[in-house]
């Protein structure tokens, strides 16, 4: 690997006008004791930066990049799209072919509205639902993470995780008094919780397959508990499948899971690489929605053509090619089983979770089911192996509380390469 001169050089100057140097924490990689590499370019399931240094990426801007870099597709798509003017705050036919697309894939969603970030979407989704109930109380999962806004923000995963600081100051008291947060997996705690005040609760949100404490896969009883109980109370369940939507199966963890949320928040795939999300649910839910209701949303950029366009074409590559998420779900086993395989001839202990093409990796002997054993792992191992698997081109999320990504354009060389520089890694 090339010495990072350049990004170096990159980084100094972008911390004199960014926070960190960043416009979101994980990318300064502070969390693993090196500057980040400065990013020229990227194809397939390579990047490139400015160091002149070629890294398999498992990154795929966190999530989106589910065809690779750069895909030809959705590459002409964009560049026709272009020329036809970047944004007009009018509607537009693209919006409603790919809300048909997300509903052909997410049944569940019959009414939905197109914003820009996850973030939007799920705090988007919990107006609705705080609206829809007339109840101010929201119930989250320790380590799960809902974008930044600030009733989701308590208790939260990813960055925040990272970072220690998983409730942010600049969170009133009386906003954070409004989220309940409690242990993921933990059907007690969920039923305690709702025995207490389950008529004051307007909706429980859940990362379905857990992503940002690392990837926690849901127990057997989780789900249908959540389910049953917001049921029985008359509280929403939210999915918020801003990350394992088209993952774990094309349609998600509900698809997967067989469970029909009454709201769900799709985003990263969904923009095909250009910021965009959304969020839906029942039309007797989604009509609520301003104009045809009284919970107010909105947004200047909202449904712009071109992430509509990125959109359609990943979403429709995602439909009509044969088989793509068991092909996507095979890779990725793939390369796990590689990777355990790696670990345990090199005698250390980890857990290395999959959902379809999500995995990730805890130096653990324990098996992690919340955001606890995620924060007993050995991070400073992570550290270590993240920083070898760097040295040895493998481009990984910098911190353990994060889930990595396999692309359609990884190759077999690209895997057999990664379960090689694992192997060094184990021992480093
Ligand atoms: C990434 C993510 C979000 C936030 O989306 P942004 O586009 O970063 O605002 C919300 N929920 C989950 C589960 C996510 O993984």
């Amino acid at each position: 690997m090339n010495e990072l001169k350049k990004s170096a050089a990159a980084f100094s100057k972008a911390k004199k006008f960014m926070p960190g140097g960043v416009n979101s924490p994980v990318r300064s990689y502070s969390s693993v004791d090196c500057n980040p590499p400065f990013i020229s370019h990227a194809r397939g399931s390579h990047i490139y930066d400015i160091d002149g240094n070629n890294f398999i990426d498992y990154v795929g801007s966190w999530g989106p990049m589910i065809l690779g870099h750069a895909n030809e597709k959705v590459v002409d798509a964009l560049k026709k799209s272009v020329e036809r003017g970047t944004s007009y705050g009018a509607p537009t036919e693209l919006e409603t072919e790919l809300a048909e697309l997300v509903q052909k894939i997410f049944p569940s969603m019959e009414v939905m509205r197109m914003v820009n970030s996850g973030t939007e979407a799920t705090m988007s989704a919990i107006r609705v639902a705080r609206g829809f109930t007339g109840r101010s109380k929201i119930v989250k999962f320790i380590g799960c993470y809902h974008g930044h806004s600030d009733s989701l923000l308590v208790n939260a995963g990813s960055g925040a995780a990272t970072f220690g600081v998983p409730s942010s100051p600049g969170v009133t008291a009386n906003t954070a008094q409004d989220t309940i947060a409690i242990p993921f997996n933990d059907v007690d705690a969920v039923k305690k919780i709702f025995a207490e005040c389950g008529e004051k609760i307007a909706a429980v949100i859940v990362e379905p397959v857990a992503g940002n404490m690392g990837l926690v896969l849901p127990k057997e009883n989780f789900l249908p508990t959540l389910r049953e109980v917001t049921k029985k109370f008359g509280a929403l369940l939210i999915f918020d499948e801003v990350m394992c939507g088209f993952r774990v199966a094309l349609g998600g963890a509900q698809e997967k899971y067989k469970i029909k949320p009454d709201l769900t928040c799709l985003g990263k795939i969904i923009g095909g690489g250009l910021p965009c999300a959304t969020y839906g649910g029942s039309a007797e839910i989604m009509r609520n929605v301003s104009p045809d209701g009284k919970i107010y949303q909105a947004g200047t950029l909202s449904g712009n053509p071109l992430a509509m366009t990125a959109g359609i074409e990943t979403l429709k590559i995602l439909l009509d090619t044969p088989n793509f998420t068991e092909k996507l779900t095979q890779k990725t086993s793939r390369l796990v089983d590689g990777l355990k395989e790696q670990a345990k001839i090199s005698g250390v202990a980890v857990q290395i979770p999959q959902a379809g093409s999500m995995f990730g990796i805890f130096f653990s002997e324990r098996e992690i089911t919340n955001y606890d054993d995620a924060c007993a792992a050995n991070q400073e191992k992570f550290k270590r192996w993240f920083k070898s698997m760097l040295e040895q081109g493998i481009y990984l999320a910098p911190s353990q509380f994060e889930t990595l990504f396999v692309s359609i354009a990884h190759t077999d060389e690209d895997i057999s390469k990664t379960i090689d520089a694992a192997s060094t890694a184990f021992t480093a």
